[in-house]
């Protein structure tokens, strides 16, 4: 591992089913332990960490919409269980001794603190991982878009995408055995090739401002830490 840190402010994206592990819904505490003990490692090599979390163990807006509710309603519920994430994230952070603060785009001052972008990075500077609960706050739009959002208010230097796969293919690993793997790509790439990587909103708003993504596998222990310190351990997305 290269001795300087590449990235020192990084915004880690976690989609909800990165908490599910093998169950089939919902938190599995065993795997929140897990991701907190990477964070844990990160944090300790001197990262500034912000984290978005996502909500597909619990619920999505869409797949609320296709069954005939109110897309916005459907889309709020989704925002509030990505605060359900994130309340678990800090507790199992907290449980490491890591500091953490959640910050709602949805206030709900018992439980969280608004999300104000100088209170956070306020934080971030003092080594407090800061967890930013309910996405952007606006309906029709996706935990991977406020990932994007958070990470340039912030300044991040990257987004850091955890998935299960080891980085972008050119179609499904988990299906196909001859799929192909990309070590970088441009955002125009990942939006002419419809590769799946996050939303093409969020790749949009990457871009504009040559915001890097990596995408990485989160299950392999340490791959943050490498990343943080420039090893190439998934795809990097740039312009
Ligand atoms: N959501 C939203 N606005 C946002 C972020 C999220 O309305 O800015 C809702 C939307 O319904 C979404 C759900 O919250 O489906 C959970 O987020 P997402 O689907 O991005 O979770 P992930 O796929 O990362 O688990």
């Amino acid at each position: 591992m290269a001795s300087q840190l590449k990235y020192k402010r990084i915004l880690l994206k976690l989609s909800g089913e990165a908490l599910m592990g093998e169950d089939a819904y919902g938190i599995n505490t065993g795997v929140l332990e897990f991701v907190a003990g990477e964070i844990k490692q990160v944090v300790e090599k001197g990262v500034e960490l912000g984290v978005v979390i996502g909500a597909g163990n619990i619920f999505r807006g869409v797949a609320g919409a296709s069954k005939g509710m109110d897309r916005t309603t459907a889309d709020n519920m989704g925002m509030l269980a990505t605060v359900m994430n994130s309340l678990a994230m800090q507790d199992a952070l907290e449980r490491t001794g890591v500091i953490t603060r959640v910050m709602s785009a949805i206030p709900m001052q018992s439980v969280s603190e608004p999300y104000i972008r100088r209170r956070a990075t306020r934080h971030l500077e003092k080594g407090r991982v800061v967890i930013c609960a309910a996405g952007t706050g606006n309906p029709y739009f996706t935990t991977d878009s406020a990932a994007v959002l958070r990470a340039l208010e912030i300044d991040a230097d990257v987004v850091i995408k955890a998935t299960k796969v080891d980085g972008v293919y050119d179609k499904d690993p988990m299906k196909f055995n001859d799929a192909l793997k990309y070590e970088s790509l441009t955002y125009d790439e990942v939006l002419q090739k419809g590769l799946r990587v996050m939303d093409a909103a969020g790749i949009a708003l990457a871009k504009e401002d040559n915001l890097p993504i990596m995408v990485l596998d989160m299950g392999v222990s340490g791959n943050i830490s490498r990343a943080a310190f420039g090893e190439c351990v998934g795809t990097l997305i740039t312009a």
